[in-house]
C-alpha cells in the first residue's frame, strides 16, 4: 500500500503539545512506557500461543531488546511481541480512544498552572501511567518516533512515523520477525556526553531498567561494547598492543518476580515500584496485602489498594480484576471471578500451582481453586478493613472517601446477587451524620441513640444545607436525635436495601411521618389527628385545588416555624431518589 498522511484526532494533537512542552520534568518514565507496552505485546502473543503454537513462527524465545546509537542519536526499543496491523496502528496509535484523555489534559494543565504558581508536589504525581497514554510519552524525549511492526500470524509489516507536529505518514514497512520495534530519533538535550539526560548511554538504560522495570518478565537486553588491551596468558595487560573492540549481550533486569520473595526481605518501595510499573499505578498503594496460603489450594497472592481511585472506576470502560499467573507463568489480564465486584478497586495478581494453564478463560473463571482462593482472598481484605477503622479511623476514612461508593453499591447489588454481601459490608459503612459533621458506622449511631429512640433517622438531598434547613430537622435537632446525611444518591439505594441495622429500622424524615415514640410525641400525635378530624373539610379543599400534583393533603406535627412543607409518600420513592431517576431517563 502507498505511503499515506494522515493528521492526528484533535484530541490526540492537544495530548501531543501538552507532553512536549509539559512541565512534565520526569522524562525518563517514557522507557518505563515503552517498556511496558513491549512485554504487554509479548504476553499477548504468549498467550494466544497456548492455543495455537503456530502464531510463534517457531520463535519462543520472547525478549524485549534496548538499542542505544550514540552516533544516530537514536534509541531502539524492540519485542518479538504480537505486533500490529496497518489498521491497528492507525486505531491504536493514531487516535485516543479513551474516554480518559480529556480528564487527563485537564489534570496536566492544572498540574502546569500549579508548577507555574510555584506549587510544590504537581510533578511528582505519575500522571501518565494513570491514564495509560504511555506510548505519546515518547514524544517528551524524542523529535521523531518510528515504529516498525508485522502482526504475528501476517505478512505485510507497516511502517509508521511522526515528528509530533499533529500528523504522521503510514506506509508498508520491511521487519520481517514478527513484533515492533520503536525508534526514537532524540531531542538535543537527550544525547551526547555532555547531557545530564543521555539516553544512548548503556549503563545510564541499564540504571533505568533496574529502577523501573526489574521485575518485567521477559528479559530485556542490550549490547554492551567497550575497548580493551589484550592481555597474556598471566592475565597481563600486553604493552603497546592494540585496544580491541568487545562486546557483549546482557540482561538488565532480575525477572524475579517480587511476589516470589521473602516477605520480610522485600522493601516498602519495591512493592510500590512493583504496582507502578505492572499495574499503572502512580502513588504509593495505600494498602498492600502479599500473603502466601498452603491448603487444599496453594497460591500467593500480591494485591493492593490504590491511595486513589481511578477516575472511571465506575464507568463501563473501567476493567477490574486481577492478574493470574501459574508457577510464574502469566496466565490471564482482569481476571474478574477472583474478587466481588465492590471491591473491583483491588489491583495485582495471584499465582497459583494449582491453576491450570492450558484450559480456557471460561473454565479456569469457573474452576473450584479460583473460588476458593477468591474467598480467602475477599476475607482477608474485608478483615483488614476492618482492622484499619477500628484502630486506624483516619486512614479509614480516607480509604472510605475514595472507595467507599464500591461498597454502598456492593451492599445495594446484594439486592440482586442475593448474597451474603450485605452482612459483610454493613460494619464497613459510614455516613455524614448530624451529630458532629463528621462520619458515623451504624454501629456507633446504634450505640449512642437513646433508648427510646427505635429508628435510625436519615434525610437526603444533594448537600449538607438542603438538609440542615428541612422543617423536619429542626424538630428532631431540638430532641437531640442524630441524622444521618445521604448526599450521594447510592447512599439512599443502599439504605433502601439494608431496611434495618441491629433491628432498627431506617427512616426517612423527608418521608410520611416522623413517627417520634417518645411520651410527648404520642401526645403531639393525637391532638393532631383531632386537629385533622376538625378540618377534614378543609383538607378536602385544598386536595381538590391541588389536584393531581399531590397524593394527600395532611395536618403534620413535624413543623415548627415553617408552614407547609413537602413529603414523598411513606410507600413511593423517596423526593431524592425520583430526583435520581429523572436524572438517569435523560
Ligand atoms: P496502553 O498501554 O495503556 O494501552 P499506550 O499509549 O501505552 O496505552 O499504548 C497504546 C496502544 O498501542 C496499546 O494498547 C497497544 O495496542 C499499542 N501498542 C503500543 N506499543 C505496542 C507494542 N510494542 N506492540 C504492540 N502494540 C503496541
Ligand atoms: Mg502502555
Amino acid at each position: 500500500m502507498a505511503k499515506e498522511t494522515h493528521e492526528f484526532q484533535a484530541e490526540t494533537k492537544q495530548l501531543l503539545d501538552l507532553m512536549i512542552h509539559s512541565i512534565y520534568t520526569n522524562h525518563e518514565i517514557f522507557l518505563r512506557e515503552l517498556i511496558s507496552n513491549a512485554s504487554d505485546a509479548i504476553d499477548k502473543v504468549h498467550f494466544a500461543s497456548l492455543t495455537n503454537r503456530d502464531i510463534l513462527e517457531g520463535d519462543d524465545s520472547f525478549e524485549i531488546f534496548l538499542q542505544p546509537d550514540p552516533e544516530a542519536h537514536t534509541l531502539t526499543i524492540s519485542d518479538n511481541g504480537i505486533g500490529m496491523s496497518r489498521q491497528e496502528v492507525i486505531e491504536n496509535i493514531g487516535t485516543i480512544a479513551k474516554s480518559g484523555t480529556k480528564a487527563f489534559m485537564e489534570q496536566l494543565k492544572k498540574a502546569k498552572e500549579a508548577s507555574e504558581k510555584g506549587e510544590a508536589g504537581s510533578e511528582d504525581k505519575d500522571l501518565i501511567g494513570q491514564f495509560g497514554v504511555g506510548f505519546y510519552s515518547a514524544f517528551m524525549v524524542a523529535d521523531k518516533v518510528t515504529i516498525e511492526t508485522r502482526k504475528a500470524g501476517e505478512t505485510q509489516a507497516t511502517r509508521w512515523e511522526s515528528t509530533g507536529d499533529g500528523s504522521y505518514t503510514i506506509e508498508d514497512g520491511s521487519r520481517e520477525k514478527r513484533g515492533t520495534s520503536i525508534t526514537m530519533t532524540l531531542g538535543k538535550e537527550f544525547y551526547g556526553d555532555a547531557s545530564e539526560e543521555n539516553y544512548t548511554d548503556t549503563y545510564k538504560l541499564e540504571r533505568l531498567v533496574k529502577k523501573y522495570s526489574d521485575y518485567v518478565r521477559y528479559p530485556i537486553r542490550m549490547t554492551f561494547e567497550w575497548e580493551e588491551t589484550p592481555r597474556d596468558k598471566d592475565g597481563k595487560e600486553i604493552e603497546g598492543a592494540e585496544k580491541e573492540k568487545k562486546s557483549e549481550v546482557r540482561t538488565l533486569n532480575s525477572m524475579q518476580p517480587l511476589w516470589t520473595r521473602n516477605k520480610s526481605e522485600i522493601k516498602e518501595e519495591e512493592y510500590t515500584e512493583f504496582f507502578k510499573n505492572q499495574f499503572h499505578e502512580w502513588e504509593k498503594p495505600m494498602e498492600v496485602f502479599h500473603t502466601h496460603a498452603e491448603g487444599s489450594v496453594e497460591y500467593t497472592a500480591l494485591l493492593c489498594i490504590p491511595s486513589r481511585a481511578p477516575f472511571n472506576l465506575y464507568h463501563t470502560d473501567y476493567e477490574p480484576g486481577v492478574q493470574l499467573y501459574s508457577r510464574h507463568v502469566f496466565i490471564m489480564d482482569k481476571c474478574k471471578d477472583l474478587l466481588p465486584d465492590y471491591l473491583r478497586f483491588v489491583k495485582g495478581l495471584v499465582d497459583s500451582p494449582d491453576l491450570s494453564l492450558n484450559i480456557s478463560r471460561e473454565l479456569l473463571q469457573q474452576s473450584r481453586e479460583l473460588k476458593v482462593i477468591g474467598k480467602a482472598l475477599e476475607k482477608n481484605i474485608l478483615k483488614a478493613l476492618s482492622r484499619k477503622m477500628k484502630n486506624k479511623r483516619e486512614d479509614y476514612e480516607a480509604f472510605w472517601n475514595e472507595f467507599g461508593k464500591s461498597l454502598k453499591i456492593g451492599v445495594y447489588n446484594s439486592m440482586y446477587s442475593g448474597s451474603d454481601t450485605m452482612d459483610k459490608l454493613k460494619d464497613l459503612l459510614l455516613f455524614l451524620s448530624s451529630k458532629d459533621g463528621k462520619l458515623v458506622s451504624l454501629k456507633e449511631y446504634t450505640e449512642r441513640m437513646p433508648e427510646s429512640q427505635k429508628k435510625i433517622y436519615y434525610a437526603t438531598a444533594k448537600d449538607k444545607e438542603t438538609i440542615e434547613h428541612l422543617p423536619q430537622m429542626e424538630t428532631l435537632r431540638d430532641k437531640g436525635l442524630e441524622v444521618l446525611y445521604l448526599l450521594d444518591p447510592v447512599d439512599e439505594f443502599c439504605i433502601e436495601t439494608l431496611r434495618e441495622y441491629d433491628g432498627k429500622p431506617f427512616h426517612s424524615i423527608s418521608r410520611g411521618d416522623l413517627d417520634l415514640e417518645d411520651a410527648e410525641s404520642q401526645e403531639v400525635k393525637k391532638e393532631t389527628e383531632d386537629i385533622q378530624k376538625k378540618n377534614d373539610a378543609l383538607m378536602k379543599d385544598i386536595k381538590e385545588v391541588l389536584g393531581d400534583k399531590v397524593a394527600d393533603v395532611k395536618v403534620s406535627a413535624r413543623l415548627k416555624s415553617s408552614a407547609v412543607c413537602l413529603v414523598a409518600d411513606e410507600a413511593g420513592p423517596s423526593l431524592s431518589m425520583e430526583q435520581t431517576f429523572a436524572e438517569m431517563d435523560n
